[in-house]
């Protein structure tokens, strides 16, 4: 008798324990919220929305899966911002930055190097398009495209076309959100308020192929809709130094995507009037339009290429502006006729950062990781079109390799988007959250631009997860 007594203030024990700390637990995580509320003013928010919606205090991730304090997991299908490519925590890169920490985590770039940038240019120019063979270094993605704008103007300046000093670029274009780059950008949301501030683009209007002004389909289309950068070339050709470009996806503006054939144009154009092509492969390198890069699918080479977000996995903050041996001698003189790019970031080519980027393309390389990822991409498409184009907000469905985005619209007939104020995107996403997938959107497009190893499994998941969102946001 007193022996099962015993027991049992035992197992109360325990359990009064195990409460006690769940309880210290929770506290612990009120605390933590409410001093990130006091302290950090976190990207890309109104601040106010914080009071209803508390920041997610994450504590580790695994794979494409990320675990809050309360182990609570969140399916991360936007990539952490479109940078994690290979999973979080992935053991080849974890050990490859491990090893390289013990050796060496920084060094001033300028006169000195090391193994890891040297062994990156060297894998990352085997697999460029043909002709990027000069790799500046900046350490994120806003950078590279200032670091290729300011070595565009300078080579025309120093190669007889000083009258070359101005830009070119697509409306809705995103390049990053520093002030050369916020310029170039075309999407009010980031830069309307700062446009005093912003140098004067020559702006061309963007293919839009949702509502296609030449009624053409993927099928028949030949970019007749560039036409109006013709004009603009015409019109301002020798006064511009470069064009900024977005290949294939205009990422920020909602997932747009255009055909290759655009491209084509566009290079050839570029060509004609002697103004570079950049091409900002910031979100779309590293596979994630199913090639290594997008320009890969025109077959066309840019005169100078950005890189971030996917370049170090995910991991470090990174990026490159890789350039031609044609660009490069315009700047390679004797000191004395200053031509040299005096452009530098102290984290230049950090080495722990270039490790993982090793890594990252041994990785691809080895594990056959976008060949197998194009293999897995029209399920993905097939079961996204299968349980959401039937809805009657769903205006759209496009992708491209995993990419795949979802535009919802008021009015279906008309394809008449809702009143931004509803914030209809935002209320999926918050509804996603609950449900433990992150599903942030841009504006009203919800989309999935997910790490390239997702399984079949976790496709659906986040499929099904999507439609019970949006069915309880808007109805069946
Ligand atoms: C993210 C992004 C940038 C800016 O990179 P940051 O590292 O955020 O400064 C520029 N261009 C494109 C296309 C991007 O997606």
């Amino acid at each position: 008798m007193s022996v099962k007594k015993n027991d049992e203030q035992q197992i109360c024990n325990e359990k009064l324990k195990e409460l006690k700390k769940t309880q210290d637990k929770s506290i612990e995580v009120r605390n933590l919220v409410e001093m990130d509320l006091n302290h950090i003013w976190h990207p890309c928010s109104q601040m106010k929305d914080y009071e209803e919606l508390p920041p997610i205090v994450i504590e580790k991730g695994r794979g494409i899966n990320l675990y809050d304090v309360n182990g609570k997991a969140y399916v991360d299908v936007v990539s952490s911002w479109w940078c994690n490519l290979l999973g979080h925590c992935n053991e080849r890169i974890n050990g490859a930055v491990k090893k390289q920490l013990d050796n060496l985590e920084h060094v001033i770039f300028a006169n000195f190097t090391h193994r890891p940038a040297i062994e990156l240019c060297e894998g990352l120019s085997k697999v460029l398009p043909r002709g990027l063979t000069r790799f500046c270094f900046t350490d994120n993605g806003s950078s590279a495209i200032e670091a290729a704008m300011k070595m565009s103007f300078q080579y025309h300046y120093q190669t007889g076309n000083p009258q070359k000093k101005r830009f070119m670029a697509l409306s809705d274009a995103y390049h990053g959100e520093t002030v050369g780059a916020l310029s170039v950008g075309g999407v009010d949301l980031y830069s309307q308020i700062y446009k005093p501030m912003l140098m004067e683009i020559v702006r061309v209007e963007a293919p839009d192929c949702f509502r296609c002004k030449y009624g053409k389909c993927r099928e028949n289309c030949n970019a007749e809709c560039f036409e109006a950068a013709e004009k603009s070339f015409e019109e301002f050709g020798n006064e511009v130094c470069a064009f900024m470009v977005e290949p294939l996806i205009q990422g920020a503006a909602g997932m747009r995507i255009y055909p290759p054939v655009y491209l084509k144009k566009l290079r050839a154009a570029c060509d004609e009037y002697n103004v570079h092509l950049i091409a900002d492969e910031i979100a779309t390198g590293y596979g994630r339009t199913g090639k290594m890069f997008a320009c890969d699918h025109a077959g066309i080479s840019p005169d100078i290429m950005c890189l971030s977000k996917g370049i170090t996995g995910g991991y470090m903050p990174m990026a490159v502006a890789v350039t031609t041996d044609e660009i490069y001698k315009g700047f390679y003189a004797d000191y004395s006729e200053g031509k040299a790019f005096m452009h530098s970031h102290t984290y230049s080519g950090n080495p722990l950062a270039c490790s993982a980027a090793v890594e990252v393309l041994k990785i691809l390389n080895d594990e056959k990781i976008i060949e197998r990822a194009n293999e897995r991409a029209p399920f993905f498409n097939k079961i996204i079109k299968d349980k959401l184009l039937n809805h009657k907000n769903v205006g759209e469905i496009r992708s491209l390799g995993l990419i795949n985005a979802i535009e919802l619209v008021e009015d279906k007939e008309y394809m008449k988007g809702f009143d931004s104020k509803r914030r209809v995107g935002y209320e999926v996403y918050k509804k996603a959250l609950e449900k433990g997938v992150v599903l942030r959107p841009l504006g009203d497009v919800i989309y999935f631009n997910p790490p390239l190893i997702i399984t079949e499994k976790e496709m659906e998941h986040v499929v099904e997860v999507c439609l019970e969102c949006i069915i309880e946001v808007l109805g069946e």
